[in-house]
């Protein structure tokens, strides 16, 4: 009997698929390419064809112009060589997905980048029971416990009310936490505008052509310091400590991402308001997914593999890292 999962090769450029001759997130252009989600690190530019959910597609044309792309629905299954595929929510950022294969009656789940806890901005996590779960590891280390997001929105709100003359700076992603963080906030009762740098416009944007309720934005460049005081402002994590801040009034920097837990991560940054809030599975999301999913084997990938790999055989599943290039921690 062949190895499980044998019809799969995953090699430093990502995971072929031999039997549909295509690759899952590949790290250099392909001829045949599956893109589990938009984050640069897992879909990139210059492929022949790609397969993706509508919504990934959108953002890969958003960031590299148009695609040779063949959308897929949630829950469509098509086949391709030899292999039925099917695109799942992986809860991670807006149209992002898991990838079910089956071949020969064995099936394997690749989840891509995914998260546990509720999204106001994208589908929640399906947990798929498989033969062979491929699973991120971003914070696979049992000191990456997420605390409740709404707390930490509530740690933001706080300290903006506490000092009007000032206003609170946001480093976020602009792909998915961006959009997340604006999200929460309303879901706070937040209501009043909040303010953005002009490189996540297009993403919001993005968003809301897919029905994402962002409610009131504003540019900063077309707004003066003291209509910013008291109020959000939104960036992209590399404009914080940039030349760009400056027009800001007198800004609280804060910085909304999983490695926030780790304190020297935040002096870094000179993040003054660290906000523990990740779009990846935190160490408890990451077990619990795997007991629940009871997968035979699990092949980890970009991140912290060791623990998890341990973890796994303490409970009798066969785990190995896969040693994939190009994955990075930018969209935590
Ligand atoms: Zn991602
Ligand atoms: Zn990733």
């Amino acid at each position: 009997m062949a190895r499980l999962g044998s019809w799969i090769k995953a090699e430093g450029e990502g995971i072929y698929v031999v039997p549909a001759d295509a690759w899952i997130d590949p790290s250099q252009p392909k001829a045949r390419a599956w893109v589990t989600h938009g984050h640069a690190d897992h879909a990139r530019g210059g492929h022949g064809a790609v397969l993706a959910t509508p919504e990934t597609l959108a953002i890969m044309e958003t960031r590299y112009g148009p695609q040779s792309g063949q959308p897929i629905a949630y829950d469509e299954t098509i086949r391709v060589g030899e292999v039925d595929v099917r695109f799942v929510p992986a809860g991670h950022v807006l149209g992002s997905a898991q990838i079910v294969m089956e071949h020969r009656g064995e099936r394997i789940v690749v989840s891509g980048d995914y998260k546990r806890r509720p999204d106001p901005t994208c589908a929640c996590f399906v947990p798929v029971p498989c033969d062979v779960f491929v699973t991120e590891a971003t914070f696979g280390l049992p000191v990456f416990r997420h605390p409740d997001t709404g707390s930490e929105i509530d740690r933001l709100l706080h300290r903006l009310h506490s000092d009007p003359s000032r206003c609170v700076l946001v480093g976020a992603y602009a792909l998915g936490k961006a959009q997340r963080i604006i999200t929460e906030l309303r879901a706070r009762g937040h209501h009043d505008p909040i303010y953005f740098h002009g490189a996540i416009e297009r993403l919001n944007q993005l968003y809301q052509g897919f029905g994402v309720e962002l409610g009131e934005l504003r540019h900063t460049s077309s707004a003066t310091k003291q209509e910013m005081a008291g109020h959000v402002v939104i960036a992209p994590p590399g404009a914080l400590n940039d030349r760009w801040s400056r027009r800001l009034p007198d800004p609280v920097t804060a910085m909304a991402s999983g490695w926030m837990r780790i304190r020297q991560r935040a002096r870094q940054r000179n993040v003054e308001l660290p906000l523990i809030i990740s779009d990846h599975a935190d160490w408890d999301e990451l077990t619990m997914t795997i007991r629940e999913l009871e997968p035979t084997e699990v092949w980890i990938t970009h991140g912290r593999e060791e623990a998890l790999k341990h973890w796994c055989m303490t409970h009798q599943i066969k785990a190995c890292e896969l040693n994939l290039v190009g994955y990075e921690d930018e969209d935590d």
